[in-house]
C-alpha cells in the first residue's frame, strides 16, 4: 500500500463533531510521549502531526485523509502526568464517544513503548478496546533504543501479556530508522 496523499481533514474538539465516514478508518492511540506523532509523520513522510513538546495540549481528535478515501485518526494521548482531573474527564468523554460513534472504525493501532511493559493506563485502554469490540494491533515504538536481544525479550514479554487480550498482532517499529514502517502500513490496510 502506497500513501500518495495526506491532508489534515478535520480537527475535532467536541464529541459528535466527526466527519462523514470514508472507506477505511484506522485510529492511533497510546500513552502521551509513546511516539505517536513521530510515527504518524514517518508514515505520512511529512511533518503534519504535531509532536507533543507540551503533551497536555494535544486534546483533539485529528482526522487525516489518506489517498482521498481513508481516514487515519490521531486520538489524544493518555496518561500525561500533569493533566488535570477535568482534562482527563474531557479526554475520556471524547474517546469513548468516538469509539461508540464510528461503526466503520476498522482497526486501532495501540502504540506501546517497546522498552516498557504494559502500564496501568494501557490496560485501561485495552479494556475500552475490548468493551467496544474493536480489532486492534499492538505497535511497539522506538525499537531503535533496544538491542536485538532486548527487543526479542520484550517481544516475548508483550506476547505473554497480550494473550489475555486476544493475542493481537505485534508490530515492532522505529520512526527514527523507519524499520517496520512499510510492514506496518501494509498491516493497517490488511495487505
Ligand atoms: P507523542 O506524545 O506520542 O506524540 O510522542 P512524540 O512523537 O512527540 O515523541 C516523544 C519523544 O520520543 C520525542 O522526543 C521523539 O523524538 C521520540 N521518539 C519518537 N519516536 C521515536 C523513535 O522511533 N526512536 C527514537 N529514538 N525516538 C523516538
Amino acid at each position: 500500500m502506497l500513501i500518495k496523499s495526506v491532508e489534515l481533514y478535520k480537527t475535532v474538539f467536541k464529541p459528535g463533531d466527526y466527519p462523514e465516514p470514508k472507506e477505511r478508518e484506522i485510529a492511533f492511540v497510546g500513552r502521551s510521549n509513546v511516539g505517536k506523532s513521530t510515527l504518524l509523520n514517518a508514515i505520512f513522510r511529512r511533518g503534519l502531526a504535531h509532536t507533543s513538546s507540551t503533551p497536555g495540549k494535544t486534546r483533539s481528535v485529528n482526522f487525516y485523509l489518506i489517498n482521498s478515501k481513508h481516514f487515519f485518526v490521531d486520538l489524544p494521548g493518555y496518561g500525561y502526568a500533569k493533566a488535570s482531573h477535568q482534562e482527563i474527564k474531557r479526554w475520556q468523554a471524547l474517546i469513548t464517544d468516538y469509539f461508540k460513534s464510528r461503526p466503520n472504525l476498522n482497526l486501532i493501532a495501540l502504540l506501546l513503548d517497546s522498552r516498557h511493559n504494559l502500564q496501568k493506563k494501557d490496560l485501561e485502554m485495552l479494556q475500552w478496546i475490548q468493551y467496544y469490540s474493536i480489532p486492534f494491533v499492538a505497535v511497539l515504538t522506538k525499537t531503535d533504543k533496544l538491542s536485538g536481544n532486548q527487543l526479542s525479550k520484550m517481544l516475548n514479554s508483550f506476547r505473554k501479556e497480550l494473550e489475555t487480550w486476544g493475542s493481537p498482532l505485534i508490530v515492532p517499529v522505529s520512526a527514527k530508522t523507519r524499520k517496520g514502517i512499510s510492514e506496518l502500513i501494509n498491516i493497517l490496510f490488511g495487505k
